[in-house]
This record gives structure tokens, sequence and C-alpha cells, in this order.
């Protein structure tokens, strides 16, 4: 295997989590007697570009179907997040009703509806049909593909450049990042930005948040490997903020290679520090599937432990964490009898792998768990306040990420 940016051989194998199916691929209860689609999930490291990435089994019409069940607005911080992040951009870039704004995977209008609301006209695009058909109902135009070099001509031949493109958790999500690259410098006009916003890598190993690997990752980016695909697409990387999104994110502005923008000089201490953690060297890549087998032994230990004990273990969000975290861990519905999720498109599915059944957060106060597992760590703070009633009864919230931990 070749890597997907420089083309160098692969042979750093930097993490295996066996096989998996993919994670959004929910089960109804008819599904859970037939045979599940299950493909490796095996990361390797490319010792050139150092762009961390999946082998190539799933193809992303697999993955992003048209059941897809993911949808941004479900969580109230991400929201917010959406919301100061449009007031900030629409100050910085001086965008008014004669801008176009171009979002890539623009889910379910999360984002958008802030520029609707204010006016400046934008274009969402979004492949999956159930997130779309939810952006149209509240009026966002949105487009449903795939974003790449054609999809970007066809924009172009229509007059359509951007002023800004905004791609949130989609970088990573995208087979071909060279392809999508060169979309995104044919997709904005000269003097334009673009603004992505991808999980670091450098927090994923620092953190060992390795259930944030699952096959819609394609790619685990540092801003250093970023660097290099924009400049081989024309672009170049002008300013990076750090964000704490997702367990920590970073957010890159980018724009044409020849703009006369100045690059801050955030970009190139950002570089040293992830150059000084190791990112540039291959022992800090090699190290870390010991230390993920060490979090999944501990988890696996402790809710043995609880079952024998005879308490009830449940669980918090059915995030796609939270099966990266099952799977790999052989962690099934013998000992975590349920997830709570306030997504109505999930409730009454199963967890792929784990088959877990997923109910709805009032089932909670019924069920009175002893131990509530939280999947999606990045959303502690909105669930334990949102369930702090589980006080009640006595029961607790547990974390397995980056070591076990009860909250
Ligand atoms: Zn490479």
């Amino acid at each position: 295997m070749k890597c997907r940016h420089c083309n160098t051989e692969l042979k750093y194998v930097f993490l295996n989590l066996g096989v998996a199916p993919p994670s959004n691929a929910y089960l109804s209860i008819d599904e859970l007697s037939q045979p599940e689609k299950v493909f490796p999930l095996k990361l390797y490291v490319c010792h050139n570009c150092w762009l961390v990435q999946t082998e190539d089994y799933s193809k992303s019409d697999e993955l992003f179907t048209k059941e897809y069940a993911y949808f941004s607005s479900v969580s109230s911080s991400w929201l917010e997040h959406a919301f100061r992040y449009t007031e900030m951009i629409t100050g910085k870039l001086n965008l008014n009703k004669n801008s176009f704004v171009l979002e890539l995977a623009s889910n379910d209008g999360y984002l958008l509806k802030n520029f609707v609301a204010a006016g400046i006209p934008c274009l969402g695009i979004e492949p999956t049909d159930s997130t779309a058909d939810a952006a149209e109902a509240i009026g966002i135009p949105v487009r449903r593909e795939f974003f790449g070099e054609n999809s970007a001509r066809k924009l172009e031949q229509e007059g359509k450049k951007a002023d800004l493109i905004i791609g949130n958790n989609v970088f990573a999500h995208v087979p071909d990042i060279n392809d999508f690259s060169k979309g995104l410098k044919i997709a904005h006009k000269s003097g334009g930005t673009i603004t992505l916003e991808f999980p670091h890598l450098l927090n994923l190993i620092k953190y060992k948040q390795f259930d944030t690997v699952y096959h819609e990752h394609y790619s685990y980016l540092s801003l250093y490997t970023v660097c290099l695909i924009f400049q081989q697409a024309g672009l170049k990387v002008y300013d990076v903020e750090e964000l704490p999104t997702h367990g920590g994110s970073l957010r890159v502005y980018g724009c044409h290679a020849d703009d006369v923008k100045e690059t801050n000089s955030s970009v190139s201490k950002l570089i040293e520090k992830e150059k000084e953690f190791g990112l540039q060297d291959l022992t800090v890549y090699l190290n870390f599937q010991a230390e993920v087998d060490k979090i999944t032994r501990d988890l696996l230990t402790f809710l043995k432990k609880q079952k024998q004990k005879g308490k009830t273990i449940g669980a918090y969000g059915a995030a796609a964490k939270g099966n990266t975290l099952m799977n790999y861990g052989k962690i099934k519905n013998d000992l975590v009898s349920f997830v709570c999720d306030a997504a109505p498109s999930k409730q009454g599915k199963y967890m792929p792998g784990s088959h877990i059944p997923i109910l709805h957060p009032s089932v909670m106060t019924d069920l009175k768990p002893d131990w509530v597992i939280i999947f999606p760590w990045n959303l502690e703070k909105e669930i334990t306040k949102q369930q702090s009633k589980i006080k009640e009864w006595g029961g607790k919230f547990l974390e397995a990420i980056p070591e076990l931990r009860i909250i």
C-alpha cells in the first residue's frame, strides 16, 4: 500500500484495531440476526510525509449511506461552537450579502443556518440524504454530492467561486485528500479563505484518543502534513488556531499559495511544537499500540468485576467513539446493558458489533444504572450536567480514555 498523499510505500503500522463494522451502521432489530459486514481497521504512518491513514478497505459509498445517522444539531455545544465561528469569521472577512460561502459536508445545516439568518448567500455540499433533507427543510440550499476536483469544476463553470470555504470535520473523512484539496483550490476566489477544522493528531496520541479511530476517518492529521498537502495543491496555510473541540482540534486558515496574505507565526510555532512532541520521529507512532491495549484491558477488568458484584452498567451517547471502544475491547451487551442517546435517528437501534440497544435518555431514571460510561468524552460536561439526576440513586459516570476514571 502506498501513501495517499505522497505515494511512498507504507511500511509502519501505527495502530491495529482488528476488524470492525462501519461505525455509523446502527442495526435494526431484524438486522441483529444477520451477519454483519466488518472491515479491517488498521492505520499506517507514512515515514515520508507523516500522514497517518487507514488501509483502503471500506468504500465511502458504503459508509455514508442514505440512513447515515449522525446529525450535527443534536449537540448543543457543537451548535454554540458553530454560532461563535460564524460571528467571528463574518467580522474577520467582512462577509455580507455580496459574498458567497460554501460549506463542505454541511450535514443538517447546523452551521449554514447562521449565514442564512444573516442574509449571506451560501451553499452546502452534502452527500447523505437524511441530513441534506433536514438542511433543506430549514431553507438551506444543498447540493447532494461528494466534494472534490470534479464538483469544484462544476461550480466554477456556473460562476460560483467562494469567498469562504468551510470544512468542519470533513478533511480527515475524505478518501482522496489530494483530490479534495485540488477542489479547495478551484472553488475559492482569489483573495478568499478556506477554514478547515479537524482533530489534531498530536492530541490523539498524547491523550490516547484511539476511539476517534474509525472507518469514516481516512486520515489523522498534523499541521506539518496539512501544510505539505496544501502546498502540493497550490495552497498555503496562513494561520492556525488550537480549539478544544473533539478532544483538541486545529482550525487552519488557507488561501491560494500566491496570495499576499502574510503567514502568521502561529503556523511555524505549532509545527515546532509537533516536532518537539516527536511527530516527525517513528518512536512515538510505534509505541502507541501498547498504550491502547492497556486502556481496553483496564476497562474490561473493571466492568467484569462490577458485573460480578451485580451492578448495572449503562452508557451515554451512542457515538462512533463508543463503537470503536466496545469493538476493540470486545465488550458486548452482556456487560453494558444499554446506551442512551438523544438522537431520535438512533433510538430503537443497536450499536454495530456490540449489539448494545440504544434507548431514549428518559429510561435512565427507570433503569437506574450504577455505572454510566460516557462514550463521547468530548461532551462530558454537557452530559454530566443534563443527566445529573443519576446521583439520586448513587449512580456514577465513568470514562475509559485516556485512562479509567470515575467522574
Ligand atoms: Zn506520505
